[in-house]
């Protein structure tokens, strides 16, 4: 079998030459699976990873925009339909300069298994811009996010495919989005999810990714009768998942003594509580500003930069029993796993997408510790969107407690599936296996059921 999962991600190399990060996802999912078409030659002979490593559709194009000085600014816009055997397209927009196809194919290829994973009936997808939000004003924002619905709009519906947030991309830009939409094609209708609560989003939207990041922390403490009272966590980003992680961890008990923007990081030993949060959400929701900030007003905090030529990021190099990334992929490679070893931490659970590196992940499964892969931990914030899409169908609201109940429902289920289909496949304890394979299955069968199309 490993001769044939080498030789697909050869091809898949050749295939899609400069795509690493694609080549990494593919790499992960692969050898988790080779334990399944051991058992099961009907997906190899069906050609199933073959069909789920390709696109079901490709969207690039054009966007043009003016800047506030009337100067043309041209961006790239993608939209990866990447999978649609148990539902509409589902998956985020993600405004960055790092953006590129490999990226979003990446992004869109764990998309399809963390989507099945949730239950919903969700397919896979991923899109977004190179443009860079950051430095732009409001209304530069605004006329980037109606060029590029322009021509979005002719490839996305409630039916079809149905965005949402990601790195760049939050309350504002969906805003603007579903403005043009909604203009262009003279409809209200949930083709976005993560819109305003006053015009059809859903409570706990905001907050699932990093609540449902923690939950699962939560549950896999559980297995072995911990809890995350008295823990000491680590956490990368400051935006959105980051957040509701840190909010989440302090009413369950923890304490979170990090976290970071794309210029540094800050460590505070006394813990992030309350006031310090919304201190927080103002500087990155509404003033825009710099984590470097924080240490200007709580002194205690210590503020490191950014050293572009280290090795490794001293944010994971500090006493603690948790770590949240939640900032981007690959944020933590073989030498800051190793750190965060050598440091007693014994939980990982991924927000950010693919934030470990395979070498990385590698050292994790080795020591056994209870490591948590994003596309089980992270999938809160697509489930939450499933049921703003439910909820947009019944054209019908459901309060705070029941949006929660239900996420928390639905990580418990994911946690359960990861268990049990990692014991089912000779790996107990293996969540990356768990998910790889439990994800896996669902969409592999449904492909089966509709034929080769
Ligand atoms: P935001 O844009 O709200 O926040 C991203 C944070 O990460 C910011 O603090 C940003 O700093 C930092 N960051 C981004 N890129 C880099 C980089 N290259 N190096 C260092 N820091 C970086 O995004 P989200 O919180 O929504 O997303 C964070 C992660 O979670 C992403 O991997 C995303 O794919 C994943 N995710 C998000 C979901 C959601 O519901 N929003 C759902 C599932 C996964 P700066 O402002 O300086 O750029």
């Amino acid at each position: 079998m490993s001769d044939y999962i080498d030789q697909l991600i050869a091809d898949v190399k050749a295939k899609n030459p400069a795509e690493p990060e694609f080549h990494q996802a593919v790499e992960e999912v692969a050898n988790s699976l080779s334990l399944v078409l051991d058992r099961h030659p009907e997906y190899r002979s069906q050609k199933m990873l073959e069909r789920m490593v390709e696109p079901e559709r490709v969207i690039m194009f054009r966007v043009p925009w003016l800047d506030d000085r009337g100067d043309v600014q041209i961006n790239r816009g993608f939209r990866i339909e990447m999978n649609s055997a148990i539902g509409p397209y589902k998956g985020g927009l993600r405004f960055h300069p790092s953006v590129n196809l490999g990226i979003l194919k990446f992004l869109a290829f764990e998309q399809v298994f963390k989507n099945s994973l949730t239950t919903l009936p969700m397919g896979g997808g991923k899109g977004g811009s190179d443009f860079d939000p950051k430095g732009k004003s409001d209304a530069e924002v605004m006329r980037f996010c109606q060029s590029f619905m322009t021509e979005l709009q002719r490839h996305i519906g409630p039916n079809t495919d149905v965005p949402a947030g990601d790195i760049g991309v939050g309350a504002r830009e969906i805003g603007f989005l579903f403005g043009q939409y909604k203009r262009l094609r003279n409809e209200f209708t949930g083709v976005l999810t993560g819109k305003g609560l006053n015009w059809g989003g859903s409570l706990i939207r905001p907050e699932a990714t990093g609540y449902g990041a923690v939950y699962f922390a939560a549950e896999m403490l559980a297995t072995r009768n911990d809890s995350l009272e008295g823990k000491t966590c680590l956490v990368s980003g400051s935006g959105n998942v980051a957040q509701y992680t840190i909010e989440k961890v302090n009413h369950l008990g923890g304490k979170c003594v990090t976290c970071s923007d794309s210029s540094g990081y800050i460590y505070d030993e006394e813990g992030i509580d309350k006031d310090k949060l919304d201190f927080i959400m103002d500087l990155k929701n509404h003033r825009r500003g710099r984590i470097s900030e924080y240490a200007e007003v709580y002194k205690n905090a210590v503020y490191t930069p950014v050293d572009h030529t280290a090795s490794h990021n001293p944010l994971w190099d500090h006493k603690a029993h948790c770590a949240f990334p939640s900032a981007t992929q690959n944020e933590i490679n073989a030498k800051d796993a190793a750190n965060l070893l050598k440091n007693g931490v014994f939980v990982i659970s991924e927000g950010a997408n693919m934030p470990t590196t395979n070498d990385g992940a590698k050292l994790f499964l080795d020591k056994g510790i209870l490591y948590g892969p994003a596309k089980a931990a992270n999938a809160g914030g697509v489930a939450v969107s499933g049921l703003e899409m439910a909820q947009n169908s019944q054209r019908l609201a459901w309060t705070r407690e029941e949006v929660d109940g239900k996420l928390h429902r639905i990580m418990k289920d994911i946690h359960r599936t990861c268990v049990d289909v990692s014991e089912r496949f000779g790996t107990p304890g293996n969540y990356l296996n768990g998910a790889n394979i439990g994800g896996f299955l669902k969409v592999a069968d449904a492909m089966m059921d509709q034929g080769v199309v």
